[in-house]
């Protein structure tokens, strides 16, 4: 169904619950609260349904990810008998980035279309248009063609998400030379040099599709370390593997200047250098998106960084106004954003069976779509040691998982995983996995450890054979 016209949209009369941003979270919060009867409006800043998540974010991502991935099964098809090295190579190298991005657009379409759909189907009046305050139950909704109405609501959600960060020309000369995580989906030629700065999950995601599609690609990081709020044997192993596969990794760096050069960029670093790329791409951290939506109107607390400040029930300072997903600056991941929404909405317009409805924050699975994957729920091991001291016991194994059993000793993907266990009944606080399979490994144990496993629970698992999850209940 198409957006609410302007000309009917201040008609509407009160809604029991506004939700400002069409993204996962906002989008998950609004078709909750409506399955319930509440009548529910919600706003949309861009003339695409689904937010960061569906638009410039998890799923193309993911496509990227299974596009790299087929380019390297084409190289490893040889060893399993198809055809040969030589010729193999020269298909994987003959990838064709624009036809793959006008595929990947065109289902970006059809699922932004059915978020159109599932909102009409729910009964949610889509407002397109820039949500801000008023007043606490008051929005100023700016349409996209520019005119401007009121909407009125009981209860407000802020759900706007965040939006990626690059240093001003200011502090590093040509740094809007580059672009971001959303100019990444823009790219309609596949740059034959890269560089990614930033050590994050985005940074080591995108920069190992560059790589695995055959551009030369340079990782720029600050420190000698990537994925640093993960535990740290993921680096460990992940690092020397992206090097091997001919990344080029720029460690204890920082860049300080680009320049427009003849068919490229010229890229200065503090550390070693100065690069000539086709692209330089900033995935250096997201900062909320909250500028122009008048909290200081309404007073809503905002933290040092920008977050909406929020509590355990996503409440916010001012009654009847709640926050939730990337703009609350806690664990940045699309089934939080949802989940979170989900039970806001079912707390307040799902009976008394959901009176005590809220988000655990704890043991939240996280997957990195590099290659191989990597899987991570619980404590890391410095965290574990600050929370349970010395006392924890970590197991940890290290092998070449089966599926590069036909592979040349060099191509076989590395995997190590370690489980950390507290207390005397060895409960199992963190699980951190690096390897092929991995994100799919994660999900099941990751129930277990939400539901309190102890390594004896493990042990008493029967191994599946011959996997490489059944490592994780022998590692002992
Ligand atoms: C490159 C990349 C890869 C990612 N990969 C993964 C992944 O693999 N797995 C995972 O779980 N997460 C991933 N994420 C994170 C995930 O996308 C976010 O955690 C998730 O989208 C957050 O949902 P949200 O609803 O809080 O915000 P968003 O999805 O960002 O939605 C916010 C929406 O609000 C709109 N908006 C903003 N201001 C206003 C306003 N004033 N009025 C009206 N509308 C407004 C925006 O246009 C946007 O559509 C990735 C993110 C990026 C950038």
């Amino acid at each position: 169904m198409p957006p609410i016209p302007v000309q009917q949209a201040e008609a509407v009369g009160e809604y029991d619950m506004f939700v400002i941003g069409g993204g996962s979270g906002g989008l998950g919060t609004a078709r909750r609260a409506a399955s319930y009867g509440a009548k529910v409006g919600l706003a949309e800043a861009t003339h695409r349904l689904g937010g960061t998540c569906v638009n410039v974010g998890c799923v193309p991502k993911k496509v990227m990810w299974y596009t790299s991935e087929e380019a390297s099964a084409l190289r490893h098809a040889a060893a399993y008998g198809f055809g040969n090295a030589e010729e193999n190579n020269k298909i994987a190298a003959s990838f064709n980035w624009p036809m793959l991005k006008k595929k990947r657009d065109a289902y970006i379409e059809r699922l932004n279309g059915i978020y159109d759909r599932n909102l009409a189907k729910d009964k949610v009046d889509y407002h397109e248009g820039y949500a801000s305050f008023i007043d606490k139950n008051t929005l100023n909704i700016k349409s996209l063609n520019g005119e401007n109405y009121t909407v009125k609501a009981k209860k407000i959600v802020i759900a706007v998400g965040g939006k990626p960060h690059i240093p001003s020309d200011e502090e590093v000369p040509g740094a809007s030379l580059g672009i971001d995580s959303d100019g990444f989906f823009e790219l309609e030629e596949q740059p034959k040099r890269v560089a990614v700065a930033g050590a994050g999950y985005i940074a080591v995601e995108l920069a190992g599709i560059f790589n695995g599609l055959g551009s030369e690609t340079h990782l720029l990081i600050r420190k000698n370390a990537v994925l640093r709020t993960f535990d740290p044997m993921l680096s460990d192993v992940l690092l020397p593997w992206m090097e091997h596969g001919g990344m080029k990794i720029h460690k204890d760096t920082g860049i300080t200047k680009v320049e427009k050069i003849d068919g490229g960029l010229r890229v200065h670093q503090k550390n070693g250098p100065a690069l000539e790329v086709d692209t330089l791409l900033w995935a250096i951290g997201r900062v909320p998106n909250a500028d122009g939506l008048g909290l200081d109107k309404v007073g809503v607390a905002t933290d040092a960084a920008g977050n909406v400040v929020a509590n355990e029930w996503q409440e916010t300072n001012v009654e009847g106004i709640y926050a939730l997903g990337d703009i609350g600056g806690k664990a940045l991941l699309t089934p939080v954003a949802i989940a979170a929404g989900r039970r806001l909405s079912n707390r307040l317009f799902g009976g008394p069976q959901y009176k005590d409805d809220k988000l655990d924050y704890e043991n939240i699975p996280s997957v990195v779509f590099t290659h191989p994957t990597i899987g991570s729920v619980g404590l890391s091991e410095p965290d574990a040691r600050k929370k349970f001291g010395d006392s924890i016991k970590v197991y940890t194994t290290r092998f070449r998982d089966m599926s590069g059993a036909m592979l040349d000793e060099d191509q076989k993907q590395p995997t190590a995983y370690k489980v950390i266990c507290a207390g005397p009944e060895e409960r199992v606080v963190g699980l951190h996995m690096i390897g092929v399979g991995s994100d799919e490994i994660l999900q099941g144990f990751a129930v277990a450890i939400k539901c309190g496993a102890t390594r004896k629970d493990f042990q008493a698992t029967v191994a599946i054979h011959p996997t490489s999850a059944e490592e994780v209940v022998t590692i002992f």
